[in-house]
């Protein structure tokens, strides 16, 4: 099977990639030897980046800067809401965990642990990331034919699409 030759939709890519915040503070980053691969134009990754991503080729290296809007959204005025440590069973809870909770019926939305107390948890409807500027730096190491079975799930299933879940 040939190999696209530069990104676009239907493919899977794998990249490396160092997230930084506006004053270049490390955010996240794929470890060392271990790239990412995510399908392109099934928003795994954000917009801004998809975007940036879309025409690249295997070994180009390149910077961008994403703007909140393109990235995890603005940042809105939720309020922090305090919930009984005891309403949450004996889940594992960590700061900057993603859960999800049903507000209406068959609506689901997701929340983010934002500070965990003796008693109690604060939870925040932003995304930790809501409002921050994302500065990127990617490599691109591979990209590949998604198989039948990703495009259908929306997501790859590891680097060589062969990896169960
Ligand atoms: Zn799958």
């Amino acid at each position: 099977m040939s190999q696209p030759e530069v990104v676009e939709n239907g493919n899977v890519v794998i990249i490396r990639y160092t997230l930084r915040d506006s004053k270049g503070e490390i955010l996240d980053s794929t470890d060392e030897g271990e790239p990412m691969p995510y399908l392109h134009g099934a928003q795994n990754i954000v917009p801004g980046l998809e975007k940036m991503l879309t025409g690249k080729s295997v070994g180009d290296t390149f910077t961008t800067v994403v703007a909140a809007e393109e990235g995890y959204g603005p940042r809105h005025d939720f309020p922090v809401q305090s919930v009984g440590l005891d309403q949450f069973g004996d889940m594992e809870l960590e700061e900057g965990m993603m859960l999800f909770t049903e507000i209406d019926e068959g609506q689901v939305v997701p929340f983010w642990i934002s500070k965990i107390g003796a008693k109690d948890v604060q939870i925040d409807l932003n995304h930790p990331l809501a409002g921050e500027e994302l500065h990127f730096d990617i490599e691109v190491l591979g990209i590949r034919t998604a198989t039948e079975e990703e495009l259908d799930h929306g997501h790859p299933h590891g680097l060589d699409g062969t990896q169960g879940h």
